[in-house]
């Protein structure tokens, strides 16, 4: 059986099946942004990693080193602030080429230490090697959360609202403006704000102390953050909710630089908003009762949608008219599941 046939999605779903975790006292497991489990009568420790790949998931082309080192941390934080959570520390494991001179590595840990510093959070550990060819980054954060404010992808009801912390798209948009500059039609193709998007793709800001404030709150019923994208992030909260969706596209937030750049790449904005990833932003649901309580937080969150019955996501338009929302992320042994 190729890899493609299951994708991505697949493939971790029967090595979930394959795991021991039943044998264990994880609170959560494969599945989630992050595992848990309980380390006190008070509290429970959060673990996640991540790899990145150069050319696979960075290209060196138009990515700085200080850039790659702050967004490596920022993938892992961003999952331990989707579950509620503060992240405490991280390890980070190198395989690096020959080619790539230590100064530039030491940029990368300037970077990382950058977000690191700012959220509080330090570098215990990691492995370095050798690579033939390619930068391989894999980091591992781990963190802590009081028992009873962890919230995960799988508590989402019928009713409930959708909410999101940013607008949607900016970074997609920024890593087109780069790869188009790298094949020599400058950076500039974007638009006057395309720095702005350039930056939201290269040194993304997790969302963690929002993360922690919704959870403390006790007002979402799940939560996870955007790395593939709203349509495809959206999916995965209501597989694991047994639940749908209605996102209304004119509520989905969108920046005024998404809007020029979009235009200047001749592609619809709402397309990069629904389907590009990496934006970093939490996607979270809240019962129509606890509204009030997640309005009180003061967050500069946008309501987008509700959870439905059913299985499917549906898009609705301006008059009301609804389309099936087919999760159109990056999937890495199919490429992009579906393109609009
Ligand atoms: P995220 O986008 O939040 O980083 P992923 O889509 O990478 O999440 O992973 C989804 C879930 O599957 C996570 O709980 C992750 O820990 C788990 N997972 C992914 N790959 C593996 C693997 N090779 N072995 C075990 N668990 C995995
Ligand atoms: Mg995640």
């Amino acid at each position: 059986m190729k890899l493609s046939n299951h994708g991505e999605f697949g493939l971790i779903e029967r090595i979930r099946k394959l795991s021991f975790q039943k044998t264990l006292s994880a609170r959560v497991g494969i599945g989630d942004d992050a595992a848990a489990w309980k380390i006190s009568a008070s509290h429970i420790a959060l673990a996640t990693t991540d790899l990145l790949v150069e050319d696979v998931h960075f290209d060196l082309s138009y990515t700085d080193y200080y850039s790659l080192g702050w967004k490596s941390a920022a993938v892992n934080l961003s999952d331990i602030a989707a579950m509620g959570g503060t992240p405490r520390f991280c390890l980070t494991a190198l395989a690096i080429p020959a080619g790539i001179p230590e100064e530039r590595i030491l940029d990368f840990y300037r970077g990382f230490g950058a977000l690191l510093r700012a959220e509080k959070t330090s570098l215990i550990g990691g492995d370095t090697c050798s690579s033939r060819d390619r930068f391989f980054i894999s980091v591992t954060a781990l963190g802590e959360a009081r028992r009873s404010q962890i919230v995960t992808r799988a508590g989402a009801r019928p009713g409930d609202r959708i909410f999101v912390t940013g607008p949607l798209g900016d970074s997609a948009a920024g890593m087109e403006i780069l790869k188009k500059g790298r094949r020599g039609h400058g950076a500039k193709g974007g638009g006057r704000n395309a720095g702005r998007l350039v930056e939201k793709h290269l040194r993304p800001v997790p969302r963690v102390e929002w993360g922690r404030k919704i959870a403390r709150s006790g007002c979402a019923s799940a939560m996870i953050d955007i790395s593939d994208g709203l349509s495809s992030d959206l999916s995965h909260i209501c597989r694991q909710s047994g639940v749908g969706a209605d996102i209304v596209s004119s509520l989905v937030p969108m920046s005024g630089s998404l809007a020029e750049a979009a235009f200047r790449l001749s592609k619809p904005a709402l397309q990069y908003a629904l389907d590009g990833g990496e934006d970093y932003e939490l996607l979270f649901t809240v019962s129509a009762s606890r509204v009030s309580r997640l309005r009180a937080l003061k967050l500069p969150v946008t309501e987008i949608g509700a959870i439905t019955r059913g299985k499917r996501i549906h898009l609705v338009n301006g008059e009301g008219k609804k389309s099936e929302l087919h999760p159109a992320g990056y999937d890495h042994f199919r490429g992009l599941t579906r393109k609009r």
